[in-house]
């Protein structure tokens, strides 16, 4: 395996996933990346949703919610600002955004999604692989990124799409696993010494082509023209995230990078 940040070739073995550990996940010792072997797949259609309600008390929506006071403390621009979410899921951090006066749309993979949202919540998205998305150059004030970066075939192509797409000095707020997380860690351990590995559904097949930590995602935001000005980590548990925000060793990232001018 070769390191898709910094192209070191023959990665170390990190871990395996799957109940006959056919599942494997190598990480570069240069620049921390976990790099997934896609040769024996991938499965991206998990995370269809099917309902579309931003009001509902639910676990998600108090994801949303945070990740919209995330972007209000951090990326509020004068009134009038414009918000692009590339893979806006079920729209709710549009919504929000929009309550709250921006100029919003949304781009989305699944076409059940669009239209769900549209048809619900009355919003502007389109269906589009954001790879393949072209957009409006310069044009953004915030651009989101939540759960996609994991994702793409081309991470560092995917940062500096957003970098294309901001305005110069507009920010960009991406949310994806933290490796590094303490429960992570420990998990990792667990399994090596033999006392606790995870159980799979016998259907199960990984969703993500790759992993970050602090420094892998630093790297592969400097190489997209992009600076980390904050990186926190979260939980949606709110006992959890008070700790997390300050002592970053939860297991999902928040951050926010910014398009120098
Ligand atoms: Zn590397």
């Amino acid at each position: 395996m070769t390191c898709k940040l910094c192209g070191t070739g023959g990665l170390p073995l990190f871990y395996t996933q799957g109940d006959r550990q056919q599942y494997k996940f190598y990480r570069c010792l240069r620049c921390r990346l976990v790099v997934y072997d896609t040769r024996t797949g991938v499965n991206q259609a998990k995370y269809i949703v099917s309902r579309v309600d931003p009001a509902a008390p639910t676990r998600q929506n108090r994801g949303h919610r945070q990740t919209y006071a995330f972007i209000r403390r951090h990326a509020r621009p004068p009134a009038g600002g414009r918000l692009l979410d590339l893979g806006c899921g079920d729209g709710t951090v549009l919504w929000l955004a929009r309550r709250d006066g921006w100029d919003v749309r949304g781009v989305e993979l699944f076409p059940e999604h669009t239209k769900l949202v549209r048809d619900t919540l009355g919003l502007d998205v389109e269906t589009a692989d954001i790879m393949s998305y072209e957009g409006e150059e310069g044009a953004w004030d915030c651009v989101v990124l939540t759960h996609v970066l994991e994702h793409l075939p081309d991470p560092v192509a995917g940062l500096a799409k957003i970098r294309r797409l901001l305005k110069p000095g507009g920010v960009g707020v991406l949310e994806f696993p933290n490796i590094d997380a303490f429960d992570a860690r420990l998990r990792r351990l667990l399994a090596r010494l033999g006392i606790h590995r995870r159980r799979y559904a016998p259907d199960y097949v990984p969703g993500h082509v790759q992993e970050f930590c602090r420094a892998s995602f630093l790297r592969a935001a400097e190489r997209a023209g992009l600076a980390l000005e904050r990186w926190e980590t979260y939980a949606i548990n709110p006992v959890k995230y008070a700790l997390f925000r300050h002592v970053p060793i939860g297991n999902k990232a928040r951050v926010l990078v910014r398009r120098p001018r």
